[in-house]
């Protein structure tokens, strides 16, 4: 069997792993990686978050990504029934970046893993991770191309960005059930040619047709969007199931605020349904390895907070491995897992309120002008910036500051 010698393997090309070996090989190491599909492949998570814009910058990934005329993306639009909550990015509370964009992920992850190949990073694609064997903080990884040849690599460190692949957690035996309920996401991409004219037509669009049923409209440049309807599993249940582009049609043709735009619009990529993506680790961290991005956790999509979380964790491991592979004594507890988990479980907060009809209501309260400073707040979240302690909508009072609201409300 043929053998290689890497310092770092990152498994996976999405955005956590292009970023994650993006920020290995500044720091001078030798890093490749393994990823399982051809790209440009599909994959769900196309609306980014402000912060996101931050890790692009550092690892120098972000001016070829300005060059590829994404649909930009300034803020967050939610309609319950005839009333419009818009949070605008450059009107939140933290100092941070104020846009970003829309995406299609085939294109994205492909312009992203093109970039870092182009400054020396190995990928090898169709190639994926069947085993890996570990000897103290060394690794010796079996990958299986689609051929059928098998190849062995020997690592000093395993960046584990493998996705929905989870490849450390199950061949570690670590994955854990997330705590979250278990739901189901059906979508599709349609040609959007009713899009509403203006900034409007451009606008992410989230509608919310009951409690626990809304709705995604994620237009790209390219006049296609991306349609999705998240939910209870037993929701769909109601619909027609011959197939899911049926599926998806008849929730559609139930939802009066964009009924008309996607009537008999042609879908363009086919539908696709998700259960239960909601994922967690028991551990994120061993000797000789870090898991990052999906593969570590996953909470809900209606944040948009999927990649934003991948190139977060995927920078932060990479900087922590590099340090440790130097000699340095890191403390992958304290920095590493706390760090993450502050972010996750600020999210969470915020999916759970989402879910039991709080967060929705606050939404549309805040939204009234007197409300701006608990929009300003809210809106750094929404902007991805779930770190920002001196938010008290996102430091350990964040509880306590969406329940005062709730107060407010009833009150
Ligand atoms: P991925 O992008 O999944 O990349 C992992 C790569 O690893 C893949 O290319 C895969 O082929 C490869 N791989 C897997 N197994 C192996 C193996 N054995 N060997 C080698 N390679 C392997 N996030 C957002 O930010 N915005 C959104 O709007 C959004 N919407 C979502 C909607 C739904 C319904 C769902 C379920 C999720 C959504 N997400 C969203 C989340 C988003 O999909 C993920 O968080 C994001 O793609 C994670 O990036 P990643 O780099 O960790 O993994």
């Amino acid at each position: 069997m043929k053998h290689e010698q890497v310092d770092v393997l990152v498994i996976g090309a999405g955005p956590s792993g292009t970023v994650a070996a993006a920020a290995v090989q500044q720091r001078g190491l030798n890093v490749k990686i393994v990823e399982k599909q051809r790209f440009p492949r599909f994959v769900i998570g196309e609306s980014l978050l402000p912060k996101c814009m931050e890790h692009f910058e550092e690892v120098g990934l972000l001016d070829v990504l300005k060059t590829q005329g994404y649909q930009v993306k300034r803020g967050a639009r939610f309609i319950r029934d005839d009333k419009v909550c818009w949070f605008d990015f450059s009107e939140q509370y933290t100092n941070g970046w104020t846009w970003t964009w829309q995406v299609p992920r085939a294109h994205f992850d492909k312009v992203l893993a093109d970039a870092v190949a182009e400054r020396g990073v190995e990928i090898d694609y169709q190639t994926a991770v069947t085993d890996i064997q570990m000897a103290g903080s060394n690794s010796l990884t079996t990958v299986e191309a689609a051929n059928g040849e098998k190849k062995q690599i020997a690592a000093k460190f395993i960046i584990d960005a493998s996705g929905y692949g989870r490849v450390v957690p199950r061949l570690f035996g670590l994955e854990k059930p997330s705590g979250m309920p278990p739901r189901r996401a059906v979508f599709a991409h349609f040609e959007d040619k009713k899009r509403p004219g203006g900034a409007d037509g451009e606008k992410i669009t989230f509608v919310i047709q009951r409690q626990d049923i809304w709705v995604w409209i994620i237009p790209f440049s390219n006049g296609i969007s991306s349609v999705g309807v998240v939910g209870n599993p037993d929701f769909f249940e109601e619909h027609p199931q011959d197939s899911y582009e049926q599926l998806l049609r008849s929730i559609i043709s139930d939802v009066t605020q964009i009924q008309d735009r996607f009537e008999g619009a042609q879908m363009v990529v086919d539908a696709k349904s998700m259960k239960a993506y909601a994922v967690s680790a028991r551990q994120l961290y061993g000797p000789g390895y870090v898991i990052t991005g999906n593969s570590s956790e996953f909470i809900d999509p209606v944040f948009s907070s999927g990649v934003t979380f991948a190139t977060e964790s995927g920078l932060l491991a990479a900087k922590l491995v590099c340090r440790a592979l130097q000699g340095e004594n890191v403390d992958w507890e304290k920095d590493y897992v706390q760090y993450m988990t502050q972010g996750v479980e600020t999210f969470r907060t915020y999916v759970n309120h989402w879910y039991t009809g709080l967060l929705q209501d606050i939404f549309f309260f805040s939204h009234q002008d007197h409300n701006m400073e608990i929009k300003r707040r809210i809106c750094s979240v929404l902007a991805g910036y779930v770190w920002d302690e001196t938010n008290s909508f996102v430091s350990d009072k964040r509880e306590r500051a969406l329940q005062s609201i709730s107060h407010l409300i009833k009150a």
